[in-house]
C-alpha cells in the first residue's frame, strides 16, 4: 500500500476544516490509525492528526512520554479537553504540516482529555507538560488550527514537530 503523504500548507483546505466525528470504530478506522502511525514515525513526529494525511476525521495519534522508558503512541478518536488548570507555558512547537517552522505557543500546563481508543472505548486521561502540549496540538488540527495561528513571539527556532 502506498504511504500516506503528509500535507503541507498552512492554506490548504483539509487543514483548514473542523473535523467530522468518527462514528463506526471498524477495521477502516484502525487501517487509518496504523498507516498514520507508520508516517508519524517516518516523519519523527510527536503526533499527527487524520487532516494531516487528508482525512478529515476527529482522529489523532500522539506520543506519550517522549524520549523516556514510558514512550508509546496512543490514539484517540473524538476527543475532548475537559478540564484544563490555570497555568498557560510558552513551549516551542513545530508541525509536520508546517515543515522548518518553529515558534513559542502558550499552552495550558495541565488537562484532562476525554477520547475513544480504536475500539470505541471511552477513557479520560489526566496529563501535563509536553504530553498535554502535543495533544492540545493535534485537537487544534481537528478543528482547522494551526500552531503558528497562536504565534505570540518570534525569538526562537529548532525543536520538536507534532
Ligand atoms: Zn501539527
Amino acid at each position: 500500500m502506498a504511504k500516506l503523504k503528509i500535507i503541507t500548507g498552512v492554506d490548504d483546505p483539509i487543514l483548514r476544516a473542523v473535523a467530522e466525528p468518527v462514528e463506526k470504530f471498524d477495521a477502516g478506522l484502525k487501517k487509518l490509525a496504523k498507516r498514520m502511525k507508520e508516517a508519524m514515525v517516518e516523519a519523527k513526529g510527536l503526533g499527527i492528526a487524520a487532516p494531516q494525511v487528508g482525512e478529515s476525521v476527529r482522529l489523532f495519534l500522539t506520543v506519550l512520554n517522549y524520549d523516556t522508558s514510558n514512550e508509546s503512541v496512543l490514539a484517540m478518536v473524538n476527543p475532548q479537553i475537559i478540564a484544563h488548570g490555570n497555568e498557560e507555558v510558552l513551549g516551542e512547537e513545530g508541525c509536520l504540516s508546517v515543515p522548518g517552522v518553529y515558534d513559542k505557543i502558550l499552552r495550558y500546563s495541565d488537562i484532562s482529555v476525554e477520547f475513544f481508543d480504536l475500539e470505541g472505548t471511552k477513557h479520560v486521561l489526566q496529563l501535563s507538560g509536553l504530553n498535554a502540549r502535543v495533544i492540545q496540538h493535534e485537537l487544534d488540527h481537528l478543528n482547522g488550527v494551526l500552531f503558528v495561528d497562536r504565534v505570540k513571539n518570534k525569538d526562537t527556532a529548532s525543536g520538536v514537530v507534532m
